[in-house]
């Protein structure tokens, strides 16, 4: 049984919606450099200016003691922050006190390393990103990644007893046509696939209008081939599940450009940097780095007060050709996605 089932000031914004999640980002810095989410050349924050493990601690259980019951690391690849274990061991601990479940998304590059430790601190269930099962194309995509680490990295983690699902973002003309492969692989390992539209954040390496794939198409275009049966699986996110009878697997659609998902919101997104953004798709943020810095403890909550009244209804990407520019100029690795 969870410790702390009320909080005395649960954190609710000014539409009513009640904040359980909070993704953190633990660096910005990352092995890949993913043609969708970053630049070939990128310019990472100075070593001062992200926060330590201390800070991200403080602050998690500043929002733990506020209603939060999970917690997603993210990144940049949250997994080659140096003594990373240590923050998710610390984190770990606090499952069952006050926290529900601690997870991450990784791009699976140093799984195999760290699946076991991260089984022990607690963690049941990783999302793992995986565009392609081609090597070549995983190359390009990534820029420089080695898709033998990753599927290696899985291994691990399914032999240490995680839960996986697949992250895959599609682009047309990418990896559209890996649609169907990518399914029958995941789901005859036991994981999830989930199809994520690609959002206009951040300059990037590819054409973001030529390469959007509206997940609403592709879901009419599954239909027709397999038996697809809505699954009730709400996360406050913008994910839709669905079972796939042929392949007795869920297939998930992230729908952030085609679907409005921001009505039942529950997330806010902490950068390395420690700014606390209240939309993947707006800019508006509250400095809680500098708050725990300057004022302490009380600060930080106060902090956490003036987020809940400025967090925005919601978001609104556009992707065409009247607006080729980012809607954002922030890329996915600063907030996590
Ligand atoms: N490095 C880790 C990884 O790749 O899983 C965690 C951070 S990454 C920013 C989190 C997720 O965001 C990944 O699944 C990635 O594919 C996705 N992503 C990055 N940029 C995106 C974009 N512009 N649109 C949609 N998804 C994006
Ligand atoms: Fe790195 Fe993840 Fe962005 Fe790819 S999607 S560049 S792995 S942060």
């Amino acid at each position: 049984m969870n410790a702390v089932t009320s909080p005395a000031r649960p954190l609710v914004d000014t539409f009513g919606r009640h904040i359980s999640y909070l993704r953190i980002s633990v660096t910005d810095r990352c092995d890949f450099r993913c043609v969708y989410c970053m630049a070939e050349d990128m310019t990472f924050l100075p070593k001062k200016d992200v926060l330590s493990f201390e800070e991200i601690e403080a602050i998690a259980g500043a929002f733990i003691a506020r209603g939060v019951t999970k917690i997603r690391l993210t990144g940049g690849e949250p997994l080659v922050r140096r003594d990373i274990m240590e923050l998710v061991t610390t984190l770990g601990g606090r499952i069952g006190h006050g926290l529900d479940e601690l997870t991450l998304t990784t791009n699976g590059s140093q799984l195999r390393r760290h699946a076991q430790g991260l089984a022990d601190a607690g963690v049941r269930r990783l999302n793992v990103s995986l565009d392609t099962l081609d090597a070549e194309r995983f190359r390009a995509i990534t820029r420089r990644g080695r898709i033998a680490d990753v599927l290696d990295g899985i291994d691990a983690a399914q032999a240490a007893g995680l839960a996986i699902k697949i992250n895959m973002v599609a682009m047309r003309g990418v990896n559209d046509d890996e649609i169907e492969p990518m399914m029958a692989w995941a789901h005859g390992r036991g994981m999830g696939l989930t199809l994520i539209e690609g959002m206009p954040l951040g300059e990037v390496g590819i054409d973001r209008v030529d390469s959007y794939l509206p997940l609403r198409e592709l879901h009419d275009l599954l239909a027709r081939r397999y038996t697809l049966s809505k699954l009730d699986k709400r996360t406050g996110g913008p994910a839709r599940y669905v079972h796939v009878a042929e392949t007795n697997g869920v297939l998930g659609f992230i729908t952030p450009m085609s679907h409005n998902f921001c009505e039942s919101c529950n997330r806010v997104r902490l950068t390395a940097a420690g700014q606390l953004y209240l939309c993947l798709g707006q800019d508006d943020q509250v400095n809680l780095r500098d708050a725990l810095r300057d004022g302490g403890p009380a600060a930080l909550d106060a902090a956490l007060d003036h987020a809940m009244l400025i967090k925005p209804k919601g978001h609104d990407f556009v992707i065409d050709r009247s607006r080729p520019e980012p809607a954002l100029g922030r890329h996915m690795s600063v907030t996590g996605g």
